[in-house]
């Protein structure tokens, strides 16, 4: 006879023992609305970019502890990594898109510096906190990765190129530990409204608002992080490997329902 299935309390010892999340880009948008759900579920958080006076007001506010991070500097990194004694959680969300180009136009800088914050800085912080992640016996490494990495798009090479990187990512390290006590959780937002990613993208505010316009509820950074937060609060044999969230009117990257 099969043991009786545990109820959900059970098989739940967090959230609100103490586990430690760590939230990279948590200074705005998602990983802000992350750290603060997080914070909210009983996690300890470390909230970590470079703005440390908004991540300061946000700790001040959620509670949580504020740390300066550059994913683009190892040395910053290394400073991460040494001044945390206990990881449970790693929220790999800091990253960008920096331009709108076809690729015969490509700006090679602009394509590095994607690639270093999305890629090269989500491989950085993995490993300097994985160590960490597997001693804590029960450790939960998210990607906050987007449809751009499933699918491609005119004018959005750099991105797409850079968010199919953070996609991979997570598919090698969810081979690569599975005998780790290690879930690698993908997070596959579609278009979420938040103050500065498209703003950043298109370099104005006039253009990031023509992106959204007319679009009926687009998701919020809170949408997302309801997502996180549900995807590490699961019992720890549960692995959602890759959860794709858009807004309803997204039915694909192309078709997007607008009202006139
Ligand atoms: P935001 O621009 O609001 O947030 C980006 C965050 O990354 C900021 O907190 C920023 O903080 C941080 N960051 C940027 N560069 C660095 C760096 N070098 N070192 C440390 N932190 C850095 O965007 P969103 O909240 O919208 O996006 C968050 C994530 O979600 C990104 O990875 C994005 O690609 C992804 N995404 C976004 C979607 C959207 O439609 N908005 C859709 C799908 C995925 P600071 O400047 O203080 O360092």
């Amino acid at each position: 006879m099969s043991s009786p299935v545990p109820p959900p309390s059970a098989a739940l010892p967090f959230p609100g023992d103490g586990r430690v999340a760590v939230v990279t880009g948590a200074s705005s948008g998602i990983g802000a609305a992350t750290a603060e759900r997080l914070a909210a579920d009983g996690f300890s958080v470390v909230l970590a970019a470079r703005r440390i006076d908004r991540l300061t007001a946000l700790a001040e506010r959620t509670g949580g502890r504020a740390v300066q991070l550059d994913v683009t500097d190892a040395a910053s990194v290394e400073a991460l990594a040494a001044g945390l004694d206990r990881v449970d959680v790693l929220v790999n969300n800091a990253g960008g898109a920096f331009d709108v180009n076809p690729v015969a136009e490509a700006d090679l800088d602009s394509w590095a510096r994607t690639y270093d914050v999305n890629v090269l800085g989500t491989v950085r912080v993995t490993k300097a906190l994985l160590p960490a992640l597997k001693a804590s016996g029960a450790g939960d490494l998210v990607f906050v990765g987007s449809t751009a990495g499933l699918v491609s798009y005119e004018g959005g090479a750099s991105y797409t190129a850079a968010k199919h990187g953070v996609h991979t990512l997570a598919e090698t390290l969810r081979l690569e530990l599975v005998y780790d006590p290690v879930r690698v959780i993908e997070i596959a937002p579609g278009m979420v409204r938040t103050e500065e990613f498209t703003r950043n993208r298109t370099g104005s505010q006039e253009k990031a608002d023509a992106v959204y316009a007319g679009v009926r509820q687009p998701l919020v950074a809170e949408d997302v992080a309801d997502v996180i937060g549900w995807a590490v609060t699961r019992p720890h044999h549960v692995n959602v490997d890759l959860l794709v969230v858009r807004p309803r009117a997204q039915a694909a990257h192309h078709k997007v329902a607008r009202e006139q």
